[in-house]
This record gives C-alpha cells, sequence and structure tokens, in this order.
C-alpha cells in the first residue's frame, strides 16, 4: 500500500504542508509532524501486536489520533478495525470479539470502555490487551525513538504496504439491512479505492477537504480521509456535523485556509438547506456565494433526492449554483461509480460511471444473462482490484455474495436512456427492501420518493413494501411533510401523473421531524416497516 511511502515522500518535499487539522483539539498536524509521531507511536505499538494481520481494533474521540493509530497499526503489521466510541456496548462488544482482537488502541475517554470490551472478548475466550495512547504521550517519546528504530520502521513500511494481498483494514457495513458484516480491505484493494477516487476528483495538495462524517466507515475513511493523505492535501476533521457553523467555515471571514471539498451524506445537505434558511440574510448571501466557489462538493451513500439537489444547485439556489457530484458506493466495494467531473454530466436522479479499476455488469438473475438495453433492470455485480475478497469470518456470506468472480452489490440499476445522461447507472434501490413486489410487478421504492419528494410541501420520505394477502406487497408511504393534512388519496392524486397507477401508495403513516436514519444517513427499511405498518394482531 504505498499510502505510507507517500506520506514520507510529501513529508519531505513539502514538510510544513498541512495534512490533519484536528479541530476539537486546535491543532494543525504537518506531514513533517505527522511522519515524526507516527515513528514514535509506531515503535510503541509493534511489540503489541504479535502476528501479522492481528486485529487491532481502534476506539478513540473523532480526531488526529485516529489516522495515527490506523497508520501505526500499519507500520506494525497489524489489520485496523476503526470503531465509533458513540457506539452502544453490545454493537461494539459484537464487532470486537467478531474479529477476534488482540488489541483496543484508546484514548482516555474511552479507557473504561475499551476495559469492558477486553471483559467481552475475554468472555469468547480471547485475549486482547489495551493500549491507552495520547499526543502529548506520542510527543515525548519522539526522542526516545533510535535512528536504527526509525530505519527499521522506514524500511519495514516497504515490506508491508507493498505486501498486496496482506490484510489491512476492517470496516463494518452500517447495517441498513442487518447486522453490520466486517469487511476486510486488503493493502491492495485499499489503494485501488483510495487512488481511483483521488484521481477522480482530481484531488491535489492545494485541496483542503473539510470532513464532518464518522470515521468509522468506507464514506469517512476511504472516501475522504485516506485519499486526502495520498494526495497530500488537508483533512479538517471536525467532531460532528453543525449545519450553522459550516456555513461560516465556508464564508471564512476569519482568513482560515479556504475550504475547496466537502462531502457528505443526503441528509447532510438537507440540514444544510434548513441551517441556511436559519441564518440572517446578509450571511445567507455571503454562504451562498461561499459554496459556490468550493471546488467540489460530494453527495453519497443513499439516493440524493431531486428536491434537494435542484434547491441547492437552480440558479439563486442555497448552494450557489453548485452541480452536487453524486457517488455510489459500497463497504466492500470502495466507489463503484460518480456522476464525474464534467459539471454537465451531474444529471438528477443518476449515479454516473464506473470508477477506474471497477467494471460492473446487469445482471437478470431470474433470466440468468447479463442485461444491456437501456432502462431494463438487473443487478448491479462489480469485479476489478478494488473489490474486497471477503467477509471476516463468514465464508458462506461470502460466497452468496460472489458470482463467477462477480461481487453481487444485491443493488438493482438500470443504464439509463435520458440523453442527458448517457451511459449512466441509476440506481432503483435494494432487492431486499427497495423492490416491491405488487400484484406481480416490481416496482422501485426509490423512485416512488423521488417522485413524493417532488410534491409541494414534502420533507422527508420512505416507501416500503407491506406484506399483504392480496397483493403480495403494497407500496406504503412514511412521510414528513409542512401541509397540516395530507392523506392517501391526496398522494394518490397528485403523482397520478408522474407514476404508473399500480405504483400508486395504498397505506400512509405520517412523521414529525425525520424519518428515522442509522447514522450514515440511511433508512433501515426493515425496522421502519415493522415500526411504521406493525402486523395486524
Ligand atoms: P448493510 O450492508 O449492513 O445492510 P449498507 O449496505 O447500508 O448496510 P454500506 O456498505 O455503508 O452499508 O452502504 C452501501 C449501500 O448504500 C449500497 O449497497 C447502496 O444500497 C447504498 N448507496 C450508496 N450510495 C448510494 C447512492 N448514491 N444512491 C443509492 N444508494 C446508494
Ligand atoms: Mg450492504
Amino acid at each position: 500500500f504505498p499510502l505510507l511511502s507517500r506520506i514520507i515522500q510529501y513529508s519531505r518535499t513539502s514538510p510544513t504542508s498541512k495534512a490533519i487539522i484536528d479541530t476539537p483539539l486546535s491543532l494543525s498536524i504537518t506531514y513533517s509532524e505527522l511522519v515524526d509521531d507516527l515513528l514514535s507511536l509506531s515503535s510503541v505499538v509493534s511489540p503489541f501486536i504479535k502476528e501479522e494481520e492481528g486485529r487491532v481494533v481502534i476506539l478513540c474521540e473523532k480526531g488526529y489520533l485516529v489516522p495515527l493509530a490506523m497508520l501505526a497499526v500499519w507500520t506494525s503489521g497489524g489489520l485496523a478495525v476503526p470503531i465509533l466510541p458513540s457506539l452502544p456496548l453490545p454493537e461494539q462488544a459484537y464487532m470486537t470479539t467478531n474479529a477476534g482482537t488482540s488489541l483496543i488502541i484508546c484514548d482516555h475517554k474511552n479507557k473504561g470502555r475499551a476495559e469492558e470490551l477486553v471483559q467481552e472478548v475475554g468472555k469468547e475466550g480471547g485475549e486482547c490487551g489495551i493500549l491507552e495512547i495520547d499526543l502529548e504521550g506520542v510527543r515525548k517519546n519522539r526522542a526516545s525513538v533510535s535512528e536504527d528504530e526509525k530505519r527499521g520502521v522506514l524500511e519495514g513500511i516497504e515490506g508491508r504496504e507493498l505486501g498486496g494481498e496482506r490484510r489491512a483494514m476492517m470496516l463494518f457495513t452500517s447495517g441498513t439491512t442487518g447486522r453490520p458484516k466486517g469487511v476486510v480491505t486488503r493493502h491492495s484493494a485499499l489503494a485501488a479505492q483510495v487512488s481511483a477516487v483521488a484521481e477522480a476528483w482530481r484531488w491535489s495538495e492545494s485541496d483542503h477537504l473539510l470532513h464532518v462524517l464518522p470515521l468509522n466507515h468506507l464514506h469517512g475513511i476511504v472516501v475522504a480521509l485516506l485519499p486526502t493523505l495520498w494526495s497530500g492535501a488537508t483533512v479538517e476533521l471536525w467532531e460532528k456535523f453543525d449545519g450553522p457553523a459550516i456555513w461560516k467555515r465556508w464564508i471564512n471571514d476569519e482568513g482560515k485556509d479556504p475550504i475547496t471539498m466537502f462531502f457528505g451524506v443526503p441528509t447532510v445537505y438537507s440540514r444544510l438547506i434548513a441551517a441556511h434558511s436559519g441564518l440572517s440574510p446578509e450571511l445567507q448571501e455571503k454562504a451562498t456565494k461561499a459554496s459556490s466557489t468550493l471546488r467540489l462538493q460530494v453527495s453519497g451513500s443513499a439516493p440524493l433526492p431531486e428536491s434537494v439537489k435542484k434547491t441547492w444547485e437552480q440558479p439563486g439556489g442555497v448552494g450557489g449554483g453548485q452541480a452536487l457530484l453524486e457517488r455510489y458506493g459500497m463497504t466492500e466495494t470502495g466507489i463503484i461509480a460518480g456522476t464525474g467531473w464534467e459539471v454537465e454530466k451531474r444529471v438528477k436522479g443518476h449515479v454516473g460511471f464506473p470508477l477506474k479499476g471497477v467494471e460492473i455488469r446487469l445482471w437478470d438473475e431470474e433470466g440468468n444473462k447479463q442485461v444491456t438495453e437501456r432502462e431494463v433492470s438487473g443487478e448491479v455485480q462489480v469485479r476489478g482490484p478494488p473489490i474486497t475478497k471477503e467477509y471476516w469470518r463468514l465464508p458462506e456470506a461470502t460466497s452468496k455474495e460472489f458470482l463467477d468472480g462477480w461481487f453481487k452489490t444485491g443493488d438493482v440499476g438500470v443504464y439509463s436512456s435520458d440523453p442527458a445522461a448517457e451511459g449512466q447507472l441509476r440506481i432503483l434501490g435494494r432487492n431486499s427492501t427497495d423492490i416491491i413486489k405488487s400484484g406481480g410487478e416490481k416496482i422501485s421504492a426509490v423512485e416512488i420518493e423521488r417522485a413524493i419528494l417532488e410534491l409541494e410541501g414534502m420533507k422527508d420520505c420512505a416507501v416500503v413494501g407491506v406484506d399483504d394477502e392480496e397483493w403480495g406487497q403494497v407500496v406504503s408511504v412514511c412521510l414528513v411533510t409542512s401541509r397540516p393534512e395530507v392523506t392517501v388519496a391526496d398522494l394518490r392524486r397528485e403523482l397520478r401523473n408522474v407514476i404508473a397507477p399500480y405504483k400508486l401508495p395504498k397505506k400512509l403513516k405520517i412523521y414529525e421531524g425525520e424519518i428515522p436514519r442509522n447514522n450514515m444517513g440511511k433508512v433501515n427499511k426493515k425496522k421502519l416497516v415493522l415500526e411504521a405498518f406493525p402486523p395486524e394482531p
């Protein structure tokens, strides 16, 4: 994995360039400091990692210590398992024991939790150590690392990062459709994923990414953090999302380094729109103008509603005419597709073209053949160097997800017939929950959601299939609206001109505020159906 070599290279060619800004700690780390800290932490971590690919859980608050620990695990030959400190204990315990963790690297704040996790590992018959780290300690230790040791680490890096097939990282899926699965990415696949993103979005040393995503999933780590370091750019880590603060940071009245890139899940953009309306008129104007000067804004992890895209992009829109780039990917694959560089290709409802190294095919499972016609749906299947080879210790799940070397994403897509989006992929949703089977027809929940959100006063919605004796399943809607009243009949009447009659909703449940989502902005539809439309007793 040439990432480490690259970082070392940057520490020599541009030692004073900022690599990581830790906002909670008000710290700015240059590439040269990053390497010094890494050599120091490496010498501490190495003795704790007893075997190659030993699993090391990283349990630190969002900030500099997370990437630092991750890199130190790699220089020490370990397999990094970053886990979010805010997850409830049972979820963390599941991940930690499932990974067969032999070491937890934690910060002071999470020491108690780490101890609880060690007990959980013990219950399963495992043995796990704890290494508490803090930046002061890392800095103090710098002086005690001998030149020989440093040379040892630097030489060792070569073997490890280029030792392509070694396992580097385990990330858990978002758990949208069930229990999160541990996806193992090897150094070679990680390098393919990270370099493809860096290239597609033309990352350069002068980029400054504002990072508000959690550091335990693909989006925050592989799409945002690592390509920054790969490119010698700057990543500014914020502990959490704060709408008004983001607008102010873009406006940048304090004269900090300007933000050039920003990534979010769709709900981040809808919350930014809401936060914008809370600003004073003067600030609103400045904010919109500031947004228009960013080099790139990306949305991904879930479908971007057309209404959000429109409110952001239209002339006079909140985002100042920025065309959001939409990308589609998953933990198992990295980014599969993106609408790409040219602004006119960022067409609503589409996720674009394959990224470098990814081959896509649409597969008609019933017909057992590849689909090539426009607007005919099939399962999205992918192959190539970025794609994972395994779920951790789940050989059955692993073999179930592959077909002749192609990874089955479980998502259904079509190639678009829209002339503006020629050759682009459109995602109709997940086979398991978004493709509603009603009266012998297959209906895309995502398409209906898009149509509903286009109606007056619709703020958020999720369409689900509810089991039904007569129809098999019926199209049902969970809705947040600013209108005083909306009935199923209203929805059916208003949607009649935009979707086919058999797709019209039959059930409706009104929600206040927001539809429940996980921390990647995704709706767990299996859970939502039970909650919104429980089976009659
Ligand atoms: P789990 O696998 O545990 O159920 P998950 O699939 O949500 O959770 P991730 O790997 O984080 O876990 O997410 C990948 C999924 O997110 C894709 O399979 C796809 O369904 C969805 N997705 C990602 N980006 C987009 C997008 N731009 N449009 C539509 N769906 C998207
Ligand atoms: Mg998944």
